[in-house]
């Protein structure tokens, strides 16, 4: 049977604090390049050759990039929650490491609490935005302020229009 397996990341853990392959038979202790796995929904913690062993080329690179765990040592703490809810361990690294969304930043604006002055502003940059954007113009320039204006008029009403 093929192995679907996943490669959720590679920790390196302090020597000290070293933790138990989890390959049939293995019982080594590892610390250095801890592979966590995913296998139809369950979560495995071995070392790097046992990973390799059973494995091999089928586990491509880790779901969570090395690059963004440099410098990360697992406390004791985590640890113990890699060793004991190793799904939860994932997860929160995974929100620790994993670049946030850029949605917050991205949100619509609320216009209804907008002022009038704010919503204006708001329009005008829209417009200006699009001008550079879309039709490649500079909205600056004076021949364009009266083609600006006016779309940013046109918006305006347009979104003012839909909370009244
Ligand atoms: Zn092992």
């Amino acid at each position: 049977m093929e192995q679907q397996a996943e490669l959720l990341l590679v920790i390196e853990i302090p020597e000290s604090k070293k933790i138990l392959c989890q390959a049939d038979g293995c019982g080594h202790s590892v610390y250095r390049r801890v592979h966590v796995v995913r296998e139809s929904g369950k979560y495995f913690v071995y070392g790097e050759d046992c990973a390799g062993k059973i494995f091999g080329k089928s586990l491509k690179k880790p779901l969570i990039p090395q690059e963004r765990l440099n410098g990360y040592i697992p406390s004791s703490k985590d640890i113990e929650q890699l060793l004991n809810n190793t799904r939860e361990f994932v997860s929160n690294i995974e929100k620790q490491f994993t670049k946030p969304e850029i949605e917050d930043s991205l949100e619509t604006p609320n216009f209804s609490k907008m002022s009038d002055a704010e919503l204006q502003k708001f329009c005008l940059n829209q417009v200006k935005d699009e001008f550079r954007k879309e039709k490649k113009l500079d909205p600056d320039l004076p021949g364009w302020a009266g083609w600006v204006n006016s779309d940013a008029k046109a918006l305006f009403k347009k979104l003012r229009g839909d909370s009244s």
